[in-house]
């Protein structure tokens, strides 16, 4: 997954820096170049390299670190706080205009997914009760506007483009009677979906800055393929640059990425992120949370959003039954059955165990993660009696083996599964109560 080998090096260097007490200048040194590397081979730009370098030397050669019980925890304190930085600091949300509708435009080079995050972006739109329309500005394309409509069709919204059979079209245009359209129709939001090359050439650029006057959008919003790697920064310096836009959408950021654009691409333009596009599917869009993102990175795993992917398939009555059982330290292993249950129908289990805490520790295991293991923990939990679900303390060696039995298993999976759900649980009640979640082996920040 993306940043999983950064992810990796970085803990692996944190591990060693551990084993220290107090930390000579020359530790912060080795640790600091260890750092530097690893941000190197993830394709980060070399000048946001040096600078973030720089930074968490300082800081690390401070009194803050000096004087701290755990200087170790410190410094990884430290780069937590500088990778949130560099990823744009505060979540960016939306934002939509005064008087509807709300105008969003989207440029960037052809193949980075403009497209699919429109439609995306329709869908959660429609979702959240806005009522969008997609507009096809993308008239060179062939099939530019026969891909909108598909997209469009999934996402349940309408699609807004020229009579086919009129020949090439003037973009402009349809951008701007487009709006007119969406007034008329009482669309609160128009995604307008723009023509893209394979690399930057004046003439589109000359054109997406035409659409973006015409029509003077509320958001511009860049999309970038986060696989492209060392040329993220120049693109992105020509967009902006071209279009002045507002805000990034990291898109294929599923893939096997090294994630040099995400951590480059804030710095460079002074942007910041506000989506990441994490699949095909439509349904495969996350709000960029810059918090969230860095502790993943630093694999102290991303409960809160793995928690929202959750809820999001639970109606929301049970949601809150949750949470309230969270609260009141009474999430037992029924709870635990039925989340996995609904965890179940939101597809890649692999997506979701990467957020983990020690995710990239069980990279391989996540790898190999095959669904059987669900169907088995549910044969184990199913072969508990009412007493053991809710109270796994009573779980001695006998009433182990006679699960085992019953569910076809074997004892260390069941030992496995109980140990799992106590993590989980502890974690979600550190969650709840507002702290961060303890990491393994690192004790809590
Ligand atoms: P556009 O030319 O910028 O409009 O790009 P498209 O939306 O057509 O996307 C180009 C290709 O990338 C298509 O095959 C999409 O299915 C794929 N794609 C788009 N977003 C993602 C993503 O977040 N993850 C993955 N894995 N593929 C994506």
């Amino acid at each position: 997954a993306t940043f999983s080998n950064l992810s990796e090096r970085l803990v692996k260097t944190f591990a060693h820096l551990r084993t220290k007490g107090k930390l000579s200048p020359a530790d912060v040194d080795a640790t600091v170049r260890e750092i530097r590397r690893a941000l190197l081979d993830a394709d980060v730009a070399l000048t946001v390299v040096k600078a973030f370098t720089a930074r968490v030397r300082e800081r690390a050669l401070s009194d803050e670190v000096n004087q701290a019980l755990n200087p170790a925890q410190q410094v990884v304190k430290i780069v937590d706080e500088e990778l949130v930085a560099i990823l744009g600091g505060e979540t960016r949300h939306l934002r939509f205009a005064k008087q509807p509708p709300t105008v969003i435009m989207l440029a960037g080079l052809q193949g980075a997914g403009k497209t699919t995050f429109a439609g995306k972006l329709a869908l959660r739109l429609r979702g959240e009760g806005h009522t969008p329309i997609l507009v096809a500005a993308d008239l060179q394309r062939p099939n530019a506007v026969g891909q909108l409509q598909v997209v469009g069709e999934q996402a349940g919204v309408s699609v807004y483009a020229p009579e086919p059979g009129n020949g090439v079209g003037d973009p402009v245009k349809v951008a701007k009677a487009s709006i007119r359209y969406a007034r008329d129709k009482q669309h609160d939001v128009v995604i307008v979906d723009t023509a893209g090359r394979t690399g930057v050439d004046e003439q589109m650029m000359k054109q997406a800055a035409a659409i973006r006057k015409a029509i003077d959008p509320d958001e511009v919003l860049f999309v970038i393929d986060a696989m492209i790697g060392q040329d993220a920064v120049a693109t992105a310096k020509a967009f902006d640059e071209g279009v002045d836009f507002t805000g990034v959408v990291l898109s294929k950021l599923d893939g096997d990425t090294r994630g040099g654009a995400a951590l480059s691409v804030v710095s460079v333009t002074g942007k910041p992120i506000l989506f990441a596009s994490t699949g095909e599917r439509l349904e495969d869009l996350e709000v960029f949370h810059p918090e969230r993102q860095a502790r993943r990175i630093l694999d102290m795993g991303d409960v809160l959003t793995l928690i929202e992917q959750a809820q999001k398939a639970f109606d929301e009555e049970e949601a809150r039954k949750v949470a309230d059982k969270i609260a009141r330290e009474a999430f037992t292993l029924d709870d635990f059955l039925k989340q996995m249950q609904q965890i179940k129908k939101l597809g890649s289990m692999k997506k979701l165990l990467g957020m983990l805490p020690g995710a990239a520790g069980m990279r391989q295991q996540i790898e190999q993660f095959d669904d059987s293991l669900l169907t088995r923990t549910e044969a184990i939990i199913q072969s508990m009696t009412k007493a053991e679900r809710d109270n796994p303390r009573i779980l001695n060696g006998s009433r182990r083996l006679r699960i085992a039995n019953g569910s076809g298993t074997t004892v260390s999976e069941v030992n496995q599964l109980v140990q799992r759900f106590e993590q989980a649980a502890k974690m979600m009640k550190s969650v709840a109560r507002g702290g961060m979640p303890s990491i393994p082996g690192m004790g809590s920040l």
